[in-house]
């Protein structure tokens, strides 16, 4: 265990259960240069008393989390036993719900453990790592995981950089998943590969809205999605009935796996566009062609590099909401999402209100979403809160 004391001016921030430890906090933290990650650390304030106990591990945000502000709890295996046992346990009204076979099982900071995500998928489980340092706790872990759930069959990724490569699409124990596995959301089917990239196949966050799409903004409906991906929110549109859905995304892979998704839910494809195209071409080419729209999704990442145009949605979401906004048939609606971290909820309906601004039209909000349940936050890290999604009515002025 490695001692470390905060600066004074951090200490009442730990005192109040902030879990993510970062280095400007700790004095000389230079000594961590040395530590191994999965290190656990005792912080305490500048008289050396106690504050709570963490590990080190190096992710895009902070160099550790807090586990436990229990001076006396050992981080051994009844410790992590106990934190995904009852994560499992809030979670036990999902299971065996046969239109949905997809949700969160432990969600990081939010359950107890940042830097460790586990989902469920018809049975199977992909536990995701996020640094060398919860992944040094992986055989714990493991062993807490088996015992607290009855799987089909545990997998691994690796969210962080590391030379290790993984067999099997990281197959761990128990028996193996053919893929794609074919899970549920709602009654629709989705692919899930545990073997493409970062990503599974389709974000569960987005659970609720994709039904809300579905259920009130779709049927009869010329529907645009933008930063499609595998097309989920298309397939949603299209079981609710669109009359026509364009998919937009960069990816040539988003190709296959929107024809995918379109065939496992038997819709004919042939009135259902998919492009792989950079969205701010996409948007010119349509304004120019005078296309119009009745739903349109824009669900940007919260950078994206292409080779004409970089976009920060911290600072570009109001300009390309406006874009949007100019392609939506006066009373259409706009489903604006983002999953930044950076900015909370009345940031976001600022932003909003600034790309009607620019595109000289109102609004009126109909539904906000954040996340579902099973992706539990932790009240004391806003960050956490991170989705943001704000379905709007289109109010362009006349003339
Ligand atoms: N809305 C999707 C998830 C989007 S993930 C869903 O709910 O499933 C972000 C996607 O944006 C990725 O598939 C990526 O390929 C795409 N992307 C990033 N920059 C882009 C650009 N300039 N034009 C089109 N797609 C882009």
């Amino acid at each position: 265990m490695l001692e470390l004391k905060l600066h004074q001016k951090h200490v009442d921030k730990f005192k109040n259960q902030y879990p993510l430890i970062f280095k400007e906090a700790i004095m000389g933290n230079y000594i961590l240069d040395q530590a191994e990650e999965g290190t656990l650390i005792k912080l305490t304030d500048e008289g050396g008393r106690y504050i709570a106990t963490g590990y080190y591990g190096l992710q895009n945000k902070g160099i550790g989390w807090v586990l436990t502000q229990n001076q006396k709890e050992d981080i051994g295996f009844a410790f992590f036993q106990r934190k995904i046992y009852m994560a499992v346990e809030k979670r036990l009204g999902l299971y065996n719900n046969p239109k949905t076979s997809a949700f969160r099982v432990f969600n990081g900071e939010g359950d107890g453990i940042g830097g460790l995500t586990i989902d469920f998928f018809d049975g199977y489980y992909l536990i995701s790592w996020y640094s060398k340092g919860i992944y040094a706790f992986r055989n714990l872990i493991l062993k807490a995981l088996s015992a607290s759930v009855q799987a089909d069959g545990i997998y691994e990724k690796m969210r962080f950089e590391t030379d290790i490569t993984l067999p099997d699409d990281g197959f761990v124990e128990g028996s193996k998943a053919t893929f794609p596995i074919i899970v549920k959301e709602n009654g629709a089917k989705l692919a899930v590969y545990f073997n493409d990239g970062a990503m599974v196949g389709f974000f569960m966050d987005q659970r609720e809205v994709r039904k809300a799409l579905r259920d009130s903004y779709s049927k009869g409906k010329n529907v645009l999605n933008t930063f499609s991906y595998t097309g989920a929110f298309s397939i949603f549109a299209a079981l609710g009935g669109a009359k026509k859905t364009v998919s937009v995304d960069l990816s040539g892979r988003s190709l296959e796996r929107t024809q995918e998704h379109f065939r496992l839910n038997h819709i004919d494809d042939a009135t259902h566009d998919i492009l792989v195209e950079d969205v701010f071409h996409y948007f010119k080419w349509a304004e120019k062609k005078h296309l119009t729209f009745d739903t349109v999704i824009l669900d940007p990442p919260s950078f994206a590099k292409s080779k004409d145009f970089t976009f920060s949605s911290e600072k570009d979401y109001p300009d390309l909401l406006a874009k949007a906004i100019k392609l939506t048939v006066n009373h259409g609606t706009l489903i604006a999402s983002t999953n930044t971290s950076t900015f909370d909820m009345d940031k976001f309906k600022q932003m909003i209100g600034k790309g009607f601004q620019i595109a000289n039209a109102r609004f009126e909000i109909l539904e906000t979403f954040q996340l579902p349940k099973d992706y539990r936050t932790n009240r004391f890290y806003p960050a956490s809160d991170y989705l943001k999604v704000i379905i709007v009515k289109v109010l362009h002025k006349k003339g």
